[in-house]
């Protein structure tokens, strides 16, 4: 009997061998695929002759802040395209799509009353309310994100009072749960007649250095109550009384203003139409859209400028890809990556055709991680071509699915949603915050990673095999489940009704 098994272990183990010799043999990379003379000219322009920080410094200072449905926004879609036509791309145009509802940023003014006077540091989050006009006073009370099924039993005590929220203890659902359920004291606190929440992203505080954090609490969540981002030391102060059994008073005067009805917006897209087969698509893209506290500079000039940069190379070079690379800008990331959804539903007919899209979006580092976005079966195709990079930078690759960026639409329609993973330590400081300016990008960083996205695009665009199809719904409701991502999109209504039902036909309840 073990004799058997030994040998036929022996022989499954040759046999595994074989495959993965021959897996191996037909990954090719630039060396043999016949695309390094035209990547070796793409580098030359991005490393040598790069236009992304003039980009970059252009969209940062002449076009500053654009929120998504706002007039600035909409000068900077008018913007991208310049750019898309000036570098030489094809069928450049404005793809318009519906933000549910408009805001604009007002004033946000807050002060100590007691136990000493001084001003606090707070920005409102984006897409909520304000308080009577001429502000309010009242005292500050906790509301504890990790017992909110109690704190919710009594909502009257925030009548009048200004809510801070603070963590303690351990929670007892999932961070999901947590954020889902912020949302529905969010709404309970504004309907009980509370003045304000302090609570900054995901109800969690500042970063530090004084900074405030701007952001939308949820996928296209809006609130009537004022929420409001405070500096982690003046929130460390309020904690402190608190804690010694002080009860702070504030004055808190926070105005904003929301649209009526929706709002329009525009994704910005153009090509390099492929010789062989321009049916076939690749998208290469950042987000245009930025929050308003300064220039939108790393969060996500960074991505634009890599985008148009890279197209910028590409053009330079000379070189024309097999299949069609698609530029696109998209707006409404910071609101529930609601311009990438919107691509995905408006080119639906085409996503059969579309081999995946590749993403920048993490900040102001240099590139350490090809994501490719719950596709484990590309990796052993890409690794060779990760390998070619080395001289420019060690480069990782996994198949995690990003589902903080544009990537997330494109791996739920089961495509390669290829993250361009960064290493950026001062982010934390500079996203979606006053510190969010040019001064936080090196040039020489910005041309690497623009050349990184260029030489990825072209390379997938280009090898003679086609890189990626997409998977079949089952195969992508099995890759979101198995990397964790359905609780997350169930909890924010994003769960496709189509994906629920594959769910209850595999899965039978009994
Ligand atoms: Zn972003």
């Amino acid at each position: 009997m073990r004799r058997i098994l030994v040998g036929i272990a022996a022989v499954a183990l040759v046999a595994a061998l074989a495959a993965r010799a021959e897996e191996q043999s037909t990954a090719k990379g630039p060396n043999d695929d016949g695309t390094k003379p035209a990547l070796v000219k793409i580098a030359g322009e991005g490393m040598m002759d790069s236009h992304a920080f003039q980009y970059l410094t252009e969209l940062s200072d002449d076009v500053g802040a654009r929120v998504t449905g706002s007039a600035q926004a909409q000068k900077a879609v008018e913007w991208g395209v310049a750019k898309m036509k000036a570098i030489g791309l094809e069928n450049v145009h404005a793809e318009k799509w519906q933000l549910w509802r408009g805001w604009t940023r007002g004033t946000a003014q807050a002060e100590l009353l007691t136990p000493i006077r001084r001003p606090l540091h707070i920005d409102s989050m984006g897409w909520t309310g304000s308080t009577r006009a001429g502000g309010v006073d009242g005292d500050v009370v906790t509301v504890n994100m990790f017992d909110l099924d109690n704190e919710m039993k009594n909502m009257s005590r925030f009548r009048g009072k200004v809510a801070l929220v603070v963590t303690r203890g351990e929670p007892n659902k999932s961070f999901i749960q947590v954020f889902v359920q912020l949302g529905d004291f969010l709404r309970a606190a504004g309907r009980a007649g509370a003045i304000a929440v302090i609570g900054g992203q995901g109800g969690g505080t500042a970063a530090g250095m004084n900074l405030t954090h701007t952001g939308i609490l949820g996928f296209d969540a809006d609130f009537t109550v004022p929420v409001v981002s405070m500096t982690a030391e003046d929130q460390g102060q309020l904690e402190r009384y608190i804690a010694r059994g002080l009860t702070p008073k504030v004055h808190f005067d926070i105005q904003n203003t929301f649209t009526n009805g929706p709002a329009e917006s525009a994704n910005v897209v153009g090509e390099i139409r492929g010789r062989e087969n321009p049916e076939q698509v690749l998208v290469v893209g950042g987000h245009l859209d930025s929050w308003d506290l300064s220039e939108g500079t790393t969060d996500n000039g960074m991505g634009s400028s890599c985008t148009l940069g890279a197209a910028d190379a590409i053009m330079r070079s000379g070189m024309k890809p097999r299949r069609t690379i698609r530029f696109v800008l998209f707006t409404g990331e910071e609101q529930g990556l609601d311009g990438s959804f919107a691509y995905v539903k408006q080119h639906q007919a085409e996503m059969a055709n579309h081999l995946g899209s590749l993403i920048l979006d993490n900040g102001q580092g240099p590139v350490r991680a090809f994501q490719l976005g719950g596709r484990d079966d590309l990796i052993e195709a890409f690794k060779p071509f990760a390998d070619s990079l080395a001289e420019i930078r060690e480069v990782k690759i996994d198949d995690k699915v990003e589902d903080g960026t544009d990537t997330l639409p494109f791996s739920m329609a089961g495509l390669p949603g290829i993250n361009m993973d960064q290493d950026s330590p001062d982010y934390k400081y500079t996203h979606h915050s006053a510190a969010d300016a040019l001064e936080a990008v090196k040039p020489d960083i910005l041309a690497q990673d623009t050349t990184l996205m260029a030489l990825t695009a072209y390379w997938i665009a280009d090898r003679p095999e086609r890189f990626a199809t997409p998977w079949s719904a089952e195969k992508t409701v099995k890759m979101l489940v198995g990397q964790h991502q359905d609780g997350m999109l169930k909890a924010f209504g994003l769960w496709p009704k189509a994906f629920a039902e594959i769910e209850k036909r595999d899965v039978p309840s009994n």
